[in-house]
């Protein structure tokens, strides 16, 4: 990344994948989802190269910048669920998992694991957010949805065949306490799936601070393959399956992030007519790109060891 040699600085939150207390600040970003001037900073981790979002937040102040409809408004149909979420139902497939006891962590309202068979599936979720929990709990039953960090749920060892966390990740200060703790709940042999916005992507490296996949401040660390290959073998994980692609997310962040480029209150009628122009390239140009391993959302499943 480019970056002026002076321009890097000392913080307080050390970095969560390599301690260092150093960044460099590389370019604003606003809040997507709330129409105010309120800048922050992505910032290069000065020991590891991960990108964080500045400044350091507690859990407690970054509860504010979610909506109260973030996890969704009125209740969708069952069938809106499936297939929303037959992307998600087709990489468990692929990797061989077809039932056990699930935990879905950030599980939201629950749609994923309201879409997995019942009969197979052994259903648990754990969401912040107290409404999210309490809408998926309304679906799964008592006891399946828990509010709260799963770094602070208690959980029993080796309780469980696979863990999730599907646009997740991202959004914590503490990462790895969070995969050391899927290690510790996971049974030997078991699967993590992590699904996040991919940084490494052409979409980060061309809109930098407009990337729509950046949702300052909710995305704490933006991570590539390569940082979150490490912290997994770190944390007890192996990678065996990975992908570039998301029906659900690429070319919508791709549409997103050019509409913030080039149409705002003030543009030039020029830049609108391109945008304009430009819809109907958008889902096969950045197929080509995702299919090149370029693509916006990384997914990976790796195996407790
Ligand atoms: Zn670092």
């Amino acid at each position: 990344m480019n970056a002026h040699p002076d321009s890097s600085r000392q913080i307080a939150l050390a970095c969560d994948l390599c301690g260092s207390t150093t960044v460099r600040e590389l370019y604003t970003a606003k809040d997507r989802l709330r129409n105010t001037d309120e800048r922050f900073q992505i910032a290069e981790c000065c020991g590891c190269g991960v990108l964080r979002t500045m400044p350091d937040m507690s859990e407690a102040d970054l509860a504010d910048y979610y909506p109260h409809d973030y996890w969704g408004g009125a209740e969708p149909s069952e069938k809106w669920i499936a297939s929303s979420q037959s992307e998600k139902k087709k990489l468990l497939s692929r990797c061989g998992l077809a039932g056990g006891r699930i935990l879905d962590v950030g599980c939201g309202s629950g749609f994923f694991l309201r879409a997995l068979d019942p009969k197979k599936w052994d259903r648990f979720g754990l969401e912040l957010s107290e409404a999210a929990a309490e809408a998926a709990g309304r679906a799964l039953g008592s006891g399946h949805v828990s509010s709260g960090a799963l770094t602070r749920s208690a959980l029993a060892d080796a309780s469980f065949d696979v863990v999730t966390f599907w646009s997740a990740l991202e959004h914590t200060n503490e990462p790895r306490a969070n995969l050391r703790e899927a290690r510790r709940i996971i049974k030997t042999g078991g699967s993590l799936i992590v699904q996040l916005p991919n940084a490494a992507s052409y979409q980060a490296r061309l809109f930098g601070g407009e990337w729509f996949k950046l949702d300052a401040p909710r995305h704490r660390y933006h991570f590539t393959l390569s940082a979150l290959d490490r912290l997994l073998s770190e944390t007890g994980f192996q990678i065996y399956e990975k992908s570039y692609f998301s029906k659900a997310h690429n070319s919508h962040a791709l549409r997103q992030s050019l509409k913030s480029r080039l149409v705002s209150r003030d543009s030039h009628g020029l830049n609108r007519a391109l945008f304009y122009l430009c819809i109907p390239l958008i889902k096969p140009f950045d197929w080509a790109m995702t299919a090149m391993g370029e693509g916006a959302t990384l997914t990976v499943a790796a195996r407790a060891e």
